[in-house]
C-alpha cells in the first residue's frame, strides 16, 4: 500500500541518502512495517509484543530502491539535520542518543538512536542538512539499526531537561505524524515475519 501525504517539509530524505553516497535517483520511498509508524500500539522487533506506550514518532530502518528490493538503513550511516534550530536537550536512549531540538518559534523535534558528534550539545545552533553524527552501532533483542524521529508543536515550556517522558505531556508537547516533514510517500508492508523469512 502507498501512502501518498502533502509535500514533505524538509530536506532530510534526499540529504540523508546523498551524505551517504547513495544517488537520490535510485530511492523510491521509505518502507514501515507495523509498529515502525506513529502511535503505533506495537513492537516492530520482540515478537510484536505491546509498546508500553503508543510509538512517539517513526522508525526509519527500510526503504525501496527498486520495485522488488528492500535495502536497509546501515550503522554508521550519517544523519542530517531535520531542520534549522538549536539543541535544547541530548539524552541517552536504549541504543545511543537521542536528541531535542526547538526550531521556528513552536517546532519540536527530536531523534533517537544516534551516535552524535562531540559538539553536538545543549544550546548548539543547527542548519538544516548539517550532519550530527551517526546511526548507533548497538544492537539490543534483535532491533535492526534505525532511526527514531519525533515532531511536535510546542504548547507549553518545560521547566525540566526535556526526555522521552516529558514530550509525552500533552501540556508541554503535542506530537504529531512525523511523515509529512520527512518524504510524500512511504510503503507499508503487511508483515514483518513474512519480508524476513524471504532471504
Ligand atoms: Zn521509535
Amino acid at each position: 500500500m502507498i501512502v501518498s501525504m502533502k509535500k514533505a517539509e524538509s530536506d532530510f530524505t534526499r540529504l540523508f541518502f546523498e551524505s551517504n553516497g547513495i544517488k537520490f535517483s535510485s530511492f523510491r520511498n521509505w518502507v514501515f512495517y507495523p509498529g515502525m509508524l506513529f502511535e503505533s500500539q506495537k513492537k516492530w522487533w520482540n515478537e510484536g509484543k505491546q509498546r508500553t506506550k503508543p510509538h512517539q514518532g517513526v522508525d526509519l530502518c527500510f526503504y525501496r530502491t527498486e520495485v522488488k528490493k528492500v535495502d536497509r538503513i546501515k550503522p554508521g550511516m550519517f544523519v542530517p539535520s531535520l531542520f534549522s534550530g538549536y539543541v535544547v536537550s541530548v539524552v541517552d536512549d536504549y541504543l545511543g542518543k537521542s536528541l531535542f531540538v526547538f526550531s521556528h518559534p513552536d517546532l519540536l523535534w527530536a531523534y533517537g538512536h544516534l551516535d552524535l558528534d562531540v559538539d553536538i550539545k545543549e544550546g548548539k545552533e543547527l542548519k538544516e542538512g548539517q550532519i550530527l553524527g551517526v546511526i548507533s552501532q548497538n544492537v539490543k533483542n534483535g532491533i535492526f539499526p534505525h532511526i527514531h524521529i519525533s515532531i511536535g508543536r510546542v504548547i507549553g515550556k518545560a521547566t525540566q531537561r526535556l526526555d522521552w517522558n516529558l514530550i509525552n505531556e500533552d501540556a508541554i508537547i503535542k506530537l504529531v505524524d512525523p511523515m509529512p516533514y520527512i518524504s510524500s510517500e512511504y510503503e507499508l508492508m503487511s508483515s514483518f515475519r513474512a519480508e524476513k523469512n524471504k532471504k
